[in-house]
């Protein structure tokens, strides 16, 4: 049966590094490609790294029951398509949601079938090192996601399953882990 997997977590923590050494190790695996408002960064493609919308775009979808899940986070708007999770799941094993907070609980509440795993850091030093390190977010923009890190740490409890990325790939381990395990229930 094929599962939907949410992976959640602050910014900055490794959701995205992560999810590429799970999808290398599981097959059949996908992951979904959110929307967004947000300018796209240097080297990021449309249609392969997020699906860019305007504002007016992402509103329409809404109207139009567009999204599976979609929020509000640090001033940009994400979303899952409805449509591209449906295409998906058609054709594989599983697919990873990668998404925030909001968005994890929309999906708790509408999907409470899928597996949640919230990834946490393992300092808040750590976090903002990473962040910082990346290179992809201005001072203010970096002091904006370590804002709502703190929320988003908050409520790790809510998860199924937490990951801490500490050792990179230990990390992968533990998501490989569960990921399997849930595919094979
Ligand atoms: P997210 O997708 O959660 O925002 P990224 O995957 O972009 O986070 O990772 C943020 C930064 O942290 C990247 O520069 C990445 O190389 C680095 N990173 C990820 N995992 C680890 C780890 N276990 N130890 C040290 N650095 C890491
Ligand atoms: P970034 O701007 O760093 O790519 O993403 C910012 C935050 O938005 C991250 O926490 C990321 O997980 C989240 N995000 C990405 N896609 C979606 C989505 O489709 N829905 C929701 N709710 N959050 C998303």
């Amino acid at each position: 049966m094929a599962r939907v997997f949410v992976i959640t977590g602050p910014s900055g923590v490794g959701k995205g590094t992560l999810i590429r050494g799970l999808l290398d190790r599981v097959p059949g695996l996908q992951l979904a490609v959110s929307a967004t408002t947000r300018q796209p960064r240097p080297g990021e493609e449309d249609g392969v790294d997020y699906h860019f919308l305007s504002d007016a775009e992402f509103d329409r979808l809404v109207r139009e029951g567009g999204f599976v899940e979609h929020a509000t986070y640090s001033g940009n708007r994400y979303g899952t398509l409805r449509s591209e999770l449906e295409r998906r799941l058609a054709r594989g094993a599983g697919v990873v949601l990668e998404i925030e907070l909001q968005g994890a609980r929309q999906v708790r509440a509408s999907m409470p079938e899928a597996v949640q795993i919230f990834i946490a850091p393992p300092s808040p030093e750590a976090l903002r090192a990473r962040l910082v390190g990346r290179g992809t977010d201005d001072a203010a923009q970096v002091e904006d996601r370590l804002k709502a890190a703190e929320r988003e740490l908050a409520a790790q409890d809510e998860f199924a399953h937490v990951v801490v990325n500490d050792r990179l790939e230990h990390a992968t381990d533990e998501l490989e882990a569960i990921v399997r395990s849930a595919l094979a229930a």
